[in-house]
């Protein structure tokens, strides 16, 4: 605390990110790629040193745009480009959210949510996932006073993710607002909703670079949407920084969208590592919950998650517990290399025996 914080900063609740850690620890705690980004990343790193970095980079980032526009069938003025979609998401909180009546969203999803809401000064109305952890969408549309709807699909931290039917009705039931999807995971195993936003308007989706590209470190996310959605995020980025994406990030998105071979081979074997950790998880008396993402949502059948947690760092491996009562047993398990998640096979099976 200090006497120089505004009222408002000293009501904040920052979201705690997974840690990282300074040692070589096998990671499997904040969902990152085990497999290095595409090879073109590394050339085109090469030329960028020498041409552009100097320069300020496109305010709009047009070729990162066009590039994600050809990626996904859409056309430029319906992609917007941010620092990472963390702050993609929190242009679209002040942009799309800030109406004064409460947002739907569901009680577990991504922890970030509560935080922007908390920072624009938004309430929140959570809604329970049913009894098999799924997000409860009659639920989400069922209000009609709101300021929109969010949720992660598929959903973190427990990985199920919903069918474009089931997303399409819920569509069809909120037309007054904005519905936000959160698809960081969805080229795990899940189907995208981009495929709706020419029909819906007010669909907007949002997506990373930093699970399926292996491109964590370089800050890089977008928005998908109506050319009227996206023109909103823009007005609320050029009031805040004109130039949120900088130009390596824009050269290096592109080569990474690029290389479609790679991507696929890159997902395939985290979705094929992922099938077989679940398998070998509950031959160790784990619950496991279904995965869409590139993580595992796991509880065991006598070792609380915490136990659990501590044992697996005392031999260096990381993974994400969750301290809060609800999720009190389960961990969140990034999918790894092979030999990473046979270590920690190997570490289970004697902390659980
Ligand atoms: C990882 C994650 C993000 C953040 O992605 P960045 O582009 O790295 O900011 C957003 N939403 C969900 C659900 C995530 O898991």
């Amino acid at each position: 605390m200090s006497q120089y914080w505004s009222p408002a900063v000293r009501h904040l609740t920052p979201y705690v990110p997974g840690e990282q850690p300074r040692q070589r620890l096998i990671k499997l705690n904040t969902n990152e790629n085990p497999y290095p980004p595409a090879p073109g990343v590394g050339q085109a790193l090469r030329d960028y040193a020498t041409d552009h970095l100097r320069l300020y980079p496109d305010p709009t980032s047009l070729k990162l745009r066009e590039t994600l526009a050809e990626t996904f069938g859409i056309r430029p003025e319906q992609v917007f480009a941010g620092n990472g979609s963390d702050e993609v998401l929190a242009f679209a909180f002040q942009a799309f959210f800030c109406h004064g009546e409460p947002l739907d969203v569901p009680e577990i999803t991504y922890s970030f949510y509560p935080v922007y809401a908390k920072l624009y000064g938004i309430t929140l109305r959570r809604h329970p996932l049913n009894a098999r952890w799924e997000i409860d969408l009659d639920a989400l549309a069922h209000h009609s006073e709101r300021s929109g709807v969010i949720f992660a699909n598929p959903n973190a931290p427990t990985g199920h993710a919903h069918s474009l039917a089931a997303i399409e009705q819920l569509l069809q039931r909120v037309t007054d607002r904005v519905v936000l999807i959160d698809e960081a995971y969805v080229d795990f195993g899940a189907e995208s909703a981009v495929a709706l936003i020419e029909r819906y308007p007010n669909l907007l989706v949002t997506g990373t670079f930093s699970k399926s590209r292996s491109l964590a470190g370089l800050r890089l996310g977008y928005a998908l949407g109506a050319a009227e959605l996206i023109e909103g995020l823009q007005r609320v980025k050029d009031s805040f920084n004109s130039y949120p994406v900088d130009s390596l990030a824009s050269l290096v998105g592109c080569a990474a969208l690029t290389d479609k071979e790679y991507f696929e081979a890159c997902r395939e074997r985290v979705i094929t590592t992922r099938e077989r950790t679940r398998q070998r998880l509950e031959a160790l008396d784990f619950d496991v919950l279904p995965s869409q993402a590139n993580f595992l949502f796991a509880q065991h059948d006598r070792l609380s998650g915490g136990e659990i947690f501590f044992a697996l760092r005392e031999r260096g491996i990381l993974v994400r517990h969750f301290d809060t009562p609800e999720l009190g047993n389960f961990l969140r398990i990034s999918i790894g290399t092979d030999d990473e998640m046979e270590s920690l096979i190997e570490a289970l099976d004697v902390i659980c025996r």
